[in-house]
């Protein structure tokens, strides 16, 4: 689950994490509010939305003034905002953060991710903050300084100090960055994170070291154990589509395809999305319904593949293991018999019971286009669009 820059400083702050000071605001009256409470005479009003490059996108703009504060969450809030991490669709932005200018000497890059490859968490630093940290690895990665941490003694302030030393730091700002980059890896650990970017981390003008910019995104898994930031998962952020599935406990993810998907198990849905592409189509979603496959669970699937107007055909894949294949089918018959499935549907029910579940589909007088292999399947659903 991803937060928004306002959340991760907040949760950063809780751990020690120098952040500057800032206010979210909903309204314009608010941020007027939040620039008075903040004091000062320069602020930067900033747009929340799940994605970077705001900056460039017009989503980052200075304020000389309480009133230009207001004038700017006024602009800001309500817009779509497009930068190139959220597509040419951009995204609509519901709230600002209003927060205190920032004398900047120095843009630094400083993130946390686990290397899986290693199984150990790293820290990333660069002197080359404020830009694409994806070009910097690409154009310039000796710029890119990677400190791996072992997990039986976690991060330790030699590690830290290393961190501060190749990011040219010297005298307090020393001090300054050991401390910052030892709450960030403490904020990284207990709120069981899987990413956190600080892009910029600065140098302010007096030595300070500050957060300007923060991403964390947490491990879905875990989030039982920290419900303060489950409670912070804003949903106009995440695809309907798949808000809708989750709600139905399914695992549904959207993908660019025409074929539609409805599988039992991930494993099962990754092989039929494999063998869609090898007979020429192109997989519209992975959707699992999971161990139990009843009425319920079968018409949500197709209600949440049916919405998206790409599909042009859908293949039904169930393993009968845990439930049997006649069941399924009934509850194929009962779904299709509620909501209008206006495009082909080949269906492939494999495992306990599925003799049963073939003759209940072929007499069900519904147009079901029924195939007994995976592969036979696959060629069916590609040539019903084709
Ligand atoms: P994004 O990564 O989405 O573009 P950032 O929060 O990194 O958004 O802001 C972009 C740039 O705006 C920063 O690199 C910095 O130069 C400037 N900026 C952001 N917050 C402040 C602030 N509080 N004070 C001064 N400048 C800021
Ligand atoms: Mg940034």
């Amino acid at each position: 689950m991803n937060i928004h820059e306002y959340q991760a400083k907040e949760v950063l702050a809780r751990y020690g994490v120098a952040v500057p000071a800032g206010k979210v605001a909903f309204s314009p009256e608010e941020a007027e509010q939040a620039a008075r409470d903040l004091g000062g005479d320069i602020f930067v009003v900033k747009a929340q939305i799940h994605a970077g490059g705001r900056g460039k996108g017009g989503g980052v703009k200075l304020a000389k003034s309480v009133g230009e504060v207001r004038e700017l969450a006024e602009k800001m809030i309500g817009m779509n905002l497009v930068t190139h991490q959220t597509g040419p669709e951009g995204k609509e932005v519901h709230c600002v953060l209003v927060a205190e200018g920032v004398d900047i000497a120095r843009e630094l890059y400083l993130g946390i991710v686990l290397d899986r490859s290693v199984s150990k968490l790293v820290v990333m630093a660069s002197t080359e903050g404020g830009v694409e940290i994806e070009k910097v690895a690409e154009e310039t990665p000796e710029k890119i300084h990677k400190e791996y941490i072992e997990p039986a003694v976690g991060l330790s302030a030699y590690n830290a100090r290393r961190i501060a030393f190749k990011l040219g730091l010297e005298g307090a700002q020393i001090k300054h960055a050991t401390k910052f980059i030892m709450a960030l890896y403490k904020a990284f650990v207990n709120s069981d994170a899987s990413l956190a970017e600080i892009n910029p981390l600065v140098v302010t003008g007096s030595g300070e070291v500050l957060a300007l910019d923060a991403k964390i995104g947490f491990d879905d898994n875990a989030l039982y154990r920290h419900p303060d930031i489950a409670a912070m998962r804003d949903i106009h952020e995440e695809d309907p589509l798949e808000v809708k599935a989750s709600e139905h406990h399914l695992n549904y993810i959207k993908l660019d395809g025409n074929v539609g998907c409805m599988v039992n198990g991930a494993g099962l849905a990754m092989g039929t999305m494999d063998i869609i592409k090898l007979a020429g189509g192109q997989p519209a979603n992975f959707l699992d319904v999971g161990g139990g496959a009843n009425v319920e669970t079968v018409r949500n699937g197709f209600e949440i593949i049916l919405s998206d107007p790409n599909v042009k055909a859908v293949l039904v894949n169930i393993f009968g293991g845990i439930v049997r294949c006649d069941r399924v089918a009934k509850g194929i018959i009962e779904a299709a018999k509620s909501i209008d499935i206006k495009v082909p549907l080949v269906v492939r029910l494999a495992g306990t019971n599925a003799e049963e579940a073939a003759v209940l589909l072929n007499e069900s007088g519904m147009n079901f286009d029924v195939a007994t292999s995976l592969q036979e399947a696959a060629q069916k659903v590609v040539a019903k669009i084709k």
